[in-house]
Parts: structure tokens; sequence; C-alpha cells
């Protein structure tokens, strides 16, 4: 007998003929002698038409009312599912974040899970139920109702299965695991099926988001292997785990793309120590997240510094550098939000001199102009032009060899039509 916690992110769930198909999948699983924990996220679209609603009577939303507001989402969808499980003849039983004891910290929008009191869930278990937990809400030590960033129901169906010492933590999706880039924007495509924590945590955190980067954090800290699956198959998936030896060595992983970005420019700010200082200590006292940051070599004794910023971040993050601009005596500010950063992920790198060289001429041939540039020891980050993006991707999966053959096969021309 297994303890599996499962995960159904919205497109599992985003009908009521797919809730019953969830249903089933879960009975099935408990019929076989697991102890079976899902964690739902609300059905299809309803948490981005919950953020319509807000924009619509507030420029401004406050977050602790936005939370108040998105948790509802997964209420709807824990409760359906459960009552689909009582329809046949199953006993199940559907909890909140708050009631399960999912405690984060205050951080509306984006709260971190500091601890899971998984005795309600343990005790349900016990009573022979399936238990049904909702995603991407928790509750602070004083009572206010948080949720964990736009993807975080597989953060809490990792902090729940760490909480319980779950076998394995089963995330069902619309797709068949990870894949080497998002297979929407490249056909050719390959499902990995085995990959590392260290890799996962790059793919996710610049893009791949069929993962929440937090979720493949906390499975690392915590030792949980992820099985990352299609909600609507039973073919195996990709596995997340510690990197051993039985892993094939790919150079490059997988290449990402993320849209979500703006860059903001402060034009001709004084250059003098405490700037940058100023500047980045300032977002981060209003908890804006900051990725790339550049600044130009000074001219005159004044410099231009950018730095890009999720986009759920950026009404926040152009608040502080209007104040900032005005303090520093700066000359202007500007935002670019049709940019996109382009990533090639691979632990390879460390190992194989050249990839940054090869990226950029892969790039260059493609026609495609780069912005900014960021590294870590196995990921390379370019920032360009949004409406490159697809392109950029396609030329960087076929430089680096990870085009699935059988795919371009069939969709080239056949052979003997002279190409
Ligand atoms: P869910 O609602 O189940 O949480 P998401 O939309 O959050 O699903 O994540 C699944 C989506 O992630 C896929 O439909 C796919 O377009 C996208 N995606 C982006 N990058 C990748 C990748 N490298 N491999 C697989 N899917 C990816
Ligand atoms: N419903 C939330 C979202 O759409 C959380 C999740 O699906 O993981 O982001
Ligand atoms: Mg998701």
């Amino acid at each position: 007998m297994a303890l599996v916690v499962t995960k159904f992110g919205g497109t599992s769930v985003g009908t009521t003929e797919r809730i019953r198909a969830v249903a089933e999948r879960l009975v099935a699983r408990k019929l076989a002698g697991d102890d079976v924990v899902a964690v739902v996220s609300a059905m299809g679209h309803v948490t981005d038409e919950l953020v319509d609603l807000a924009n619509k009577v507030c420029d401004d939303p406050p977050e602790r009312e936005m939370d108040m507001l998105l948790s509802t989402g997964e209420q709807v969808s824990i409760a359906l599912l459960a009552m689909a499980i009582h329809a046949l003849g199953f006993d199940a039983v559907s909890f909140t974040g708050p009631q399960v004891g999912i405690v984060t910290d205050a951080v509306h929008s984006k709260a971190k899970i500091t601890e899971v009191r998984a005795d309600r869930v343990k005790q349900a278990l016990a009573e022979g139920r399936i238990v049904i937990v909702a995603g991407f809400q928790g509750i602070t030590p004083d009572g206010q109702i948080t949720t964990l960033g736009r993807g975080g129901s597989d953060t809490t169906a990792v902090a729940v299965a760490a909480g319980l010492g779950a076998d394995v933590c089963e995330i069902y999706t619309d797709v068949d695991g990870v894949y080497t880039a998002d297979p929407r924007l490249v056909p050719t495509a390959r499902k990995i099926d085995v990959i590392s924590y260290e890799e996962m945590l790059e793919m996710a955190a610049s893009g791949a988001g069929v993962l929440q980067m937090r979720s493949v954090e906390f499975a690392r800290n915590h030792g949980v292997v992820i099985h990352c699956r299609s909600s609507f198959s039973d073919q195996p998936g990709t596995i997340v785990k510690e990197a051993d030896d039985s892993m094939e060595q790919a150079i490059i992983s997988g290449v990402t793309h993320d849209t979500s970005e703006a860059k903001l420019t402060i034009r001709d700010v004084p250059d003098h120590p405490g700037v940058a200082a100023t500047v980045f200590g300032r977002l981060a006292d209003a908890n804006v997240n900051v990725d790339m940051i550049i600044q130009n070599v000074s001219e005159d004794g004044t410099t231009d510094i950018s730095f890009t910023t999720p986009g759920t971040d950026l009404a926040r993050a152009k608040r502080v550098i209007a104040e900032v601009v005005e303090e520093l005596g700066a000359r202007e500010w500007l935002v670019d939000e049709n940019i996109a950063k382009v990533s090639l992920v691979g632990a390879g790198m460390r190992t194989h001199p050249g990839i940054a060289a090869r990226m950029f001429a892969a790039l260059a041939q493609a026609g495609v102009n780069l912005d900014l540039i960021s590294t870590s020891p196995i990921r390379i980050s370019c920032v360009i032009a949004s409406g490159q993006v697809e392109q950029a991707v396609a030329a960087l999966h076929t430089a680096f060899g990870l085009d699935d053959e059988s795919v371009l096969a069939e969709t080239s021309p056949a052979c003997g039509e002279g190409v």
C-alpha cells in the first residue's frame, strides 16, 4: 500500500466531465489499495476570470482582498470533486488550505509555505476517506488568507507530500510531462523521462510553467520525488529527482522561454556609490522580484540602469521607480513590455565550454538581436524582442540537437522531392 499525493491542474478539472474523470482515477487508486490525497486547482480559467473581475472594480486591488477573491476558485473545484467521488459510492472529504494547516508567511499573492500541519489529512486517511485539498492557498499565523503565486497548486501538492511523507507526488497536467521546450511552441520537442531537481529548477525559473518553480525548490529541499504526467492518459511522464549516475547526461536539457517579464530603464542617473543599493533596496522593500540587471558604462557622471521584473510585479515596480527617479535626480524612466527571455538549460554546460558562443551564433543566424544576457552555472538567458520568441526557441532547439527526429520525418517533404 502506498501513500500517493496527486495534483490536478485547471485544465484537468476544467469541466464537470473532467472532474468526473478525475474522480474515477482517484477511486481506481483507492481500490488498488493506496491512500489517496488530491490537490486541486481552480476550474479552467477561473483564476484569470477572477483577476479580470477585480480589475473591473479597482485599478490597483488591495493584495489582501485579491487573495480573498482568488482563493475562492479552488474552493469550488474541491467541493465538486468530493461530490463526484461520493456519486461513485466512495467516501471523500474536501479541505481548504487553511483547514489542513497550510501555514504561510504574510506576503500576499506570493506567500511562501512555512509549515504544513497535516494532522487533519492523516486522520481522514485513517478513516479510509479520499482527501481533497485546495491548492494555491494558505493562512498566516494570524489568520489571513494568502495565495502562493500563479501555478501555486503544484507547491501545495509537494508541501502536502512532504508533510505526509508520501511515496510520490504525481502532478497531472495537460501535457505528457516535461518537454525539451514548450510543446505548444515547438512541435518537435521531446518528452524528458528523468530530470534532476537542479535542471528542473532552472527550467521552471526561466519559464517552463509546467511546474511552479517553488514546487521544485520545495521538492529538492524535502527529497520529494515528482512524477509530472498527463491527466488524459496512463503513460508514464517525467520523473524529477536528485541527480544520479543512471540519468542520461545530455549537455542541454531544454530551451525555455518567458514572455511575462518587462524591462524598466532609468536614464541618466547620477553615477555614485549607493545608487544601485537605493534602487534595488527600494524594489526589495516593495516585494518586487528583479531578474536581470545591467548598468551601462558611465558617461559625464551619469549612467543608465535596466532591469527585468515579472509582469505580476510591474505595477509595484513602476510606483517605486517613479519615486526613486525623482529622489535620485535621474532624467527619466522607460518601460518595455515587448520583451521575451529565451534560455538554454543543461548541467553539461559546466564541463563543455563554448555553449554560449554556439547559442549566440544560432540566434544571430536566425536574425535575433540580443538585448540583455545573464548566466548561471547551468543556464544562459538572453532577452530579445517578444515578436521573435518563436523563431529563437526553434533555432536553439534545432542547433542543440533536441528535435524529435520522428516528428521531423513526419513533417518534412518526402524523399526525392528535390529539397
Ligand atoms: P496546469 O493547469 O495543469 O497546472 P499549466 O498550464 O500550469 O497546467 O502547465 C502545463 C503547460 O505548461 C503546458 O500546457 C505547456 O504548454 C506548458 N509548458 C511550458 N514549458 C513546458 C515544457 N518545457 N514542458 C512541458 N510543458 C511546458
Ligand atoms: N489556480 C491558480 C492559478 O491559476 C493556481 C494553480 O492553478 O496552480 O494560478
Ligand atoms: Mg500549473
